[in-house]
């Protein structure tokens, strides 16, 4: 019998069946391995191992507590396994949730059973509007066959209105939904939304900040096909559905849908993949979808349906402008007009949103005698100024230190703040509109879920005037009193050496400026800038996604960047930068790629050092994607194969950050 365990090789293990007992491909067994037992899952039962027989363990166990892991679920995991070149032990045991990769049985509150699904019991919210009609009943008619469609739909256009009506079709079959979102916790209304529309409907729900009793409760109750809809982030792709008749990705832009550790999977791509083996459709929903869907949509790959409207009666798309700063005073930061339409919505008793996309109060501190600036000592970072608990903190590591009274080059006792974060901003506002009940909501001030879940819904309710807030607020919050929106440092994003920061400028900026005007009320937005004429900007304005996707893909193009050509990169950390490019440029060396595989010189990480690693990276890129894979797969077995003394390593394939 063949084994996949949790460790980082490459390989199975081999292990005799006692008599008496009958495992099966997909069932988990304990067995031991060195002097410890671990949980492993059994890939082949039946194999001639090339271990003679006498040499080899038994498995002690085969657990029953939960389902045997499906066919079609395996087949999943050797897939995600082969593509993105991490050990199938690792990929198979690390999707379990943890709980289930124990040795120890599993909690008994986690093993109550629940109830057969019941029948479909749909309550609708509201009449859907001929546009989401028509897009519900083209994907209805496509239930049963593999199917991506890209659901183009503009902030508001009720896009899940028209998921809660596919869902309510598939479970009138008897079916599953799996429904994958960015982000679950901070959005108990979506949660809400879907358990009233489905008041009688077993829905497991999947996030990594459940507790491990829960979290276990929901992949059971998922996995023995008790639970209809599986509502969850990136991990909840990896459940075992039975009778999964539809995947919905909803924004599916984002990048929390790309896992950067460990097996380095795209849900996104994942679900296309899932989609595929269980015949259903996929539904990617955004209104500003990725470039690789647009570009898959673009080449017939994909189907667009479109929701060019908002759905509520009466709510408009917002007035959207950029205020060119050239031309401009600045106030702290603020142009006037800016002010202007605050004060305009503090008299009318309506909420206003600041979005500036950096926390704390000040990026840098420094000293303008010398030039000093405070620097992390781990990385090749600056410190942020962090004016409510008076301490300097790095934003990449997490290492923290007092606020030194002088210069500790020069001596001065005047150190300055340069630039602005949340902080600083929401203390400017303060000044200026005393009385206004000004909210502050980044990754500080939300230490907590629970109580930053508690603010959203004050906001909601319309308990605050001035909300001052990072890209937190951006995603899927509907605030019915917010009519204002003001975006203050759009302009670092555009100077980016990143190719794929404009794609997500564009992105963050659709989903705050979609938080303006839900309701009646007119929204609008404004944008302060030194480049108004900017393509991305003027596209931005006239809500017209199409042209700068398609002006992005031509820039991809002649640039020879993804989805043009396909893309992985070979990481290397160390503690001497000198080591990790030694690293690369021997796997390079070791590894001949074909004609068709390009592998570029190691180079520095852009933030080199980071929590005290020195890293370097190479990229490799080709045109057809079976030769990067097979040269991956060379690249990886030999580097698998010996063992790299002070240097950690990993490969990401389609990887999207690369600082
Ligand atoms: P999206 O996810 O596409 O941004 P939502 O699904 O959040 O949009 O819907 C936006 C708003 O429109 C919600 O307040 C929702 O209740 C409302 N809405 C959706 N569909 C309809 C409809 N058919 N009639 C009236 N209001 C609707
Ligand atoms: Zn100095
Ligand atoms: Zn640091």
């Amino acid at each position: 019998m063949r084994v996949a365990l949790d460790v980082p090789l490459p390989r199975l293990f081999d292990y005799a069946v006692p008599s008496g007992m009958q495992p099966a491909s997909g069932d988990r067994v304990t067995v031991q391995l060195g002097r410890r037992n671990h949980t492993g899952v059994v890939i082949e039962a039946d194999i001639a191992s090339d271990v003679a027989l006498a040499r080899l363990k038994s498995i002690i166990d085969v657990r029953s507590d939960a389902p045997r892991l499906p066919a079609d679920w395996l087949e999943l995991m050797r897939f995600l396994s082969t593509y993105y070149q991490r050990p199938l032990g690792e990929t198979v045991v690390a999707a379990l949730p943890p709980r289930l990769r124990s040795v120890k049985p599993l909690p008994r509150k986690a093993l109550a059973l629940g109830d057969e699904p019941g029948a479909s019991d749909f309550v609708p919210l509201h009449e859907l509007t001929t546009e989401q009609a028509r897009v519900a009943e083209a994907i209805a008619a496509k239930l049963g066959t593999f199917a991506p469609v890209l659901l183009h739909g503009v902030t508001g256009s009720g896009k899940t209105e028209v998921y809660l009506q596919l869902i309510a079709c598939v479970l009138a079959r008897g079916a599953q939904v799996l429904v994958l979102v960015p982000e679950i916790s901070l959005t108990p209304q979506l949660e809400a939304r879907f358990r009233e529309a489905f008041p009688r409907t077993r829905l497991a729900l999947m996030h990594s900040a459940l507790e491990d009793v829960a979290r276990t409760g929901a992949w059971l109750a998922a996995a023995r096909g008790e639970a209809s809809i599986v509502l969850g982030t990136r991990l909840a792709v990896l459940a075992p559905l039975p009778r999964l008749a539809l995947i919905v990705v909803d924004e599916e832009h984002d990048g929390s849908f790309k896992q950067q550790e460990g097996l380095r999977y795209s849900a996104r791509d994942a679900a296309v993949y899932r989609a595929k083996l269980a015949g259903c459709p996929v539904i990617l929903g955004s209104a500003t979808p990725s470039l690789e869907s647009w570009y898959n949509f673009r080449q017939g790959r994909y189907e667009r349906l479109e929701l060019p409207h908002r759905a509520a009666p009466g709510a408009e798309m917002p007035i959207m402008r950029t205020i060119d700063l050239r031309e401009q005073p600045r106030d702290d930061g603020f142009a006037p007009p800016v002010l202007a339409a605050i004060a305009a919505r503090l008299e009318r008793g309506e909420q206003s949103l600041v979005f500036i996309n950096r926390r704390g109060y000040a990026p840098v501190l420094t000293c303008e005698a010398c030039g000093w600036c405070a620097a992390c000592g781990r990385c090749t970072a600056h410190l942020v100024l962090h004016a409510t608990d008076r301490r300097l903190r790095c934003h990449h590591c997490g290492a923290e230190e007092g606020i030194p009274r002088s210069c500790p080059t020069c001596g001065n006792v005047d150190l300055k703040p340069m630039g602005r974060g949340t902080q600083r901003v929401e203390e400017t506002l303060a000044a200026r509109f005393p009385g206004a009940r000004i909210v502050r909501i980044d990754r500080d001030s939300a230490r907590r879920r629970a109580e930053l879940v508690r603010t959203l819904e004050g906001l909601r309710r319309g308990e605050g005037d001035i909300l001052v807030g990072t890209q937190l607020l951006a995603k899927g919050h509907d605030f019915p009193h917010l009519t204002f929106v003001g975006v203050l440092n759009a302009d670092a994003a555009l100077l980016s050496t990143d190719y794929r920061s404009a794609e997500r400028l564009f992105a963050v900026l659709a989903q705050v400026s979609g938080r303006a005007g839900r309701r009646r009320e007119r929204g609008e937005v404004m944008i302060q800038t030194r480049y108004p004429e900017h393509p991305l900007f003027q596209a931005l304005v006239r809500d017209d996604f199409a042209r700068f996707a398609d002006s992005q893909l031509d820039e991809r193009r002649s640039a020879g960047f993804p989805p043009y050509v396909y893309e992985a990169a070979l990481r290397a950390e160390a503690t001497e930068l000198a080591r990790a490019i030694a690293f690369l440029r021997a796997a390079r060396a070791r590894v001949a790629p074909p004609d068709t595989v390009r592998v570029f010189d190691p180079v520095p990480n852009v933030i080199t050092r980071r929590a005290g690693w020195e890293r370097a990276q190479l990229v490799i890129q080709s045109g057809s994607r079976p030769a990067l894979q097979e040269y991956l797969g060379r690249l990886s077995a030999v580097l698998f194969d010996a063992p790299a003394r002070g240097v950690r390593w990993h490969l990401d394939v389609d990887p999207i950050e690369f600082d």
